[in-house]
């Protein structure tokens, strides 16, 4: 959440800013602001609510000029989405610029001292404590970076931050503790601050991640990095494998869309070199080196947030069914507080994709304290997550900046499947499933693409469903959980309630509400449950709720009665969750669309949750 963008070089800061906070946009819209440290040695500065065309607007396509400055985007914690609100953050004398993502908690304790000492305070921030603080501090030295290293040795709470000031010009100075920031290298002595590599690759794919703690100076000449203790210390840089253009719409209208259809190669990213045709199993470089403590692994716990949690859900199913594994499937945030049984034969396995999920970051601390195992499935390479957890599973999927997540749901389920296969063949898995199962992985991409094609289809029918109120979603097995995310998307979206139950559990509530105004998604394909689902779609029709059923090629095309029919390709149960998931994000983008929602950015959420 929130974006941080920064740059000092030998190039006019304002536009490579005002481009950085375009790429960071899905992170927060609440606001936007720029400050540059001018020529003549002034701090401007300027801030809007709303999205960052508003700071377009008043800018006027000409920000001041000046080779130093910082940039944010935001989601708001504390306090309204205002002008005085927007980051960046000033001193009393307007000669300090703080951008910050994260929450300081010590806030409110500080606010009443700094008001005795003289501090006037001009918004409801929590960031702003931090500016007067430097302030403070910046009586009693004359380097920024130890006005800031004393500032923030007074604060509790977490941040990414990034200071720039005319007291001690041409430099900006960076610390973070539980917020994402990186360091990009540039190849003309030019360097950035971003709270993610988006923001720079259309500059730079070296780039530097800084750890919990650590701080940075940045300047035309050159950057240092500190670790905690303020001992200067060496991180060393890595390349990013996004090109510049995997950061762009690509000519679609929404990143969202755009990401429905990347798809079927995304999921062939997520399994290149990863299946092993003849002995019917899965090789996964960043696990491999841990098999004994996997092989002894007594149980699994699944910890994850939104999105995550529906496809850590799907991976229970499948890690129970195929490789005999108990597994539990836990929140995050529910997971970290409460006093679970675990013990060091427990894995605890964190699901994210942008690696930075504080409440998924927070659990897997957690579990590494209880001494439990601690992996992770993770999109963004050396993120937080990445970095702490024993072994792990990147899904390579690319960037994904549509807010409401598509692509990396599907590559998630996939790197699942993968650790089941490599878990269940050395467990108790057959050679001939396991190959049946490596077959079915190899073909899924192809069946995706198959799967797409009902996108006309499906944006034909929402017509008759945009101004519904509501909507349910049913599944049994191994689409309950679609079911759920489904609705999810739904929601995020098209802001149209939406709830997904488990198919049998309708009779016990949520059929009170079906009538002939609800849209009722009933995922049915040809599985061992197919005749329940086919009942309980015949109690929605019986309460005349329309039925949108998505049914499998193999369908007789018959025994189901419904309004609308979405027909989708075939495979092993474990993986029809990709395939039928498909058709229902196709289903709220258009429905979002139609509604004229803002599909990339829906309201009051972000990406990349850093807050926990
Ligand atoms: N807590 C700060 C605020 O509400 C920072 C929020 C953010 O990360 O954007 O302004």
């Amino acid at each position: 959440m929130c974006g941080i963008i920064g740059y000092v070089g030998p190039r006019d800061a304002g536009n490579i800013l005002m481009e950085g906070l375009r790429r960071l946009e899905y992170r927060g819209y609440d606001s936007a602001g720029i400050a540059i440290l001018t020529p003549d040695g002034k701090l401007a500065v300027e801030k809007r609510p709303g999205k960052i065309g508003e700071l377009e607007g008043a800018l006027n396509g000409r920000p001041p000029p000046g080779r130093c400055g910082i940039a944010h985007t935001r989601w708001a914690t504390h306090g309204a989405p205002t002008t005085a609100n927007a980051h960046p953050q000033l001193s009393s004398a307007r000669d300090i610029a703080l951008v910050h993502n994260g929450i300081i908690e010590s806030a409110a304790r500080q606010r009443p001292k700094l008001r005795d000492l003289g501090f006037d305070f001009r918004s409801e921030t929590d960031t702003e404590v931090l500016v007067h603080l430097i302030d403070l501090a910046f009586r009693d030295c004359d380097r920024l970076e130890d006005a800031v290293a004393t500032a923030l040795a007074g604060v509790e709470g977490t941040y990414g931050i990034a200071v720039v000031s005319s007291r001690d010009p041409g430099k900006i100075v960076v610390a973070r503790n539980g917020s994402p920031v990186l360091l990009g290298i540039g190849d003309r002595d030019e360097y950035f601050v971003a709270s993610d590599a988006a923001a720079v690759v259309a500059h730079t794919q070296r780039v530097v991640r800084l750890r919990d703690g650590d701080s940075a100076v940045l300047s035309a000449g050159g950057y240092r990095t500190f670790d905690p203790s303020r001992r200067s210390v060496w991180r060393g840089a890595q390349i990013v494998d996004w090109s510049p253009e995997s950061v762009g719409k690509g000519g679609y209208d929404h990143y969202m869309y755009k990401e429905i259809r990347e798809q079927p190669s995304s999921l062939r990213d997520v399994l290149r070199g990863r299946l092993l045709e003849e002995e019917g199993s899965a090789r996964l470089g960043g696990i491999a080196r841990a098999e004994a403590e996997l092989l002894d692994t007594d149980r699994i716990v699944i910890t994850a947030c939104g999105t995550s949690w529906h496809a850590g859900l799907i991976g229970a199913y499948m890690l129970e069914e195929l490789a005999r594994v108990p597994v539990t499937v836990e929140y995050a945030s529910e997971f970290r507080y409460r006093n679970a049984v675990l013990s060091p034969r427990t894995l605890v396995l964190g699901i994210s994709q942008s690696g930075e999920t504080a409440d998924t970051l927070a659990a897997l601390r957690e579990a590494r304290r209880r001494r439990c195992r601690t992996m992770g499935i993770v999109n963004v390479v050396g993120s937080s997550i990445a970095a702490e957890v024993d072994f792990g599973v990147y899904l390579h999927a690319g960037p994904e900046i549509g807010v409401a997540s598509t692509k990396s749901f599907s590559s998630q389920v996939v790197a699942l499947a993968l650790f089941t296969l490599f878990m269940a063949r050395r467990r108790s898995m057959s050679i001939v499933d396991g190959r049946e199962m490596v077959d079915a992985l190899r073909r899924l991409p192809a069946q995706v693409e198959e799967a797409l094609a009902v996108d006309d289809a499906v944006r034909e029918m929402t017509e008759a469903y945009k101004d519904a109120p509501n909507f349910l979603y049913l599944g049994r097995g191994y689409q309950f959980p679609v079911a759920l995310e489904g609705a999810l998307k739904m929601k995020e979206v098209s802001y149209i309630h939406a709830e997904g139950y488990p198919a049998a559990e309708m009779k016990h509530g949520p059929i009170a509400l079906i009538d002939e105004n609800m849209p009722v998604v009933v995922l049915a394909p040809r599985d061992a449950v197919y005749a329940k689902t086919v009942s309980n779609i015949e109690e929605v029709r019986a309460r005349r709720g329309r039925v949108i059923a998505v049914v499998s090629e193999d369908d007789d095309g018959e025994t189901i009665q419904a309004d609308e029919r979405i027909v989708i390709p075939s495979t092993i149960p474990a993986l029809m969750p990709v395939l039928a998931t498909v058709p229902l994000q196709l289903l709220a983008y258009h429905v979002a669309v139609l509604r004229g929602c803002d599909v990339d950015q829906p309201r009051n959420l972000a990406k990349s949750v850093t807050v926990e």
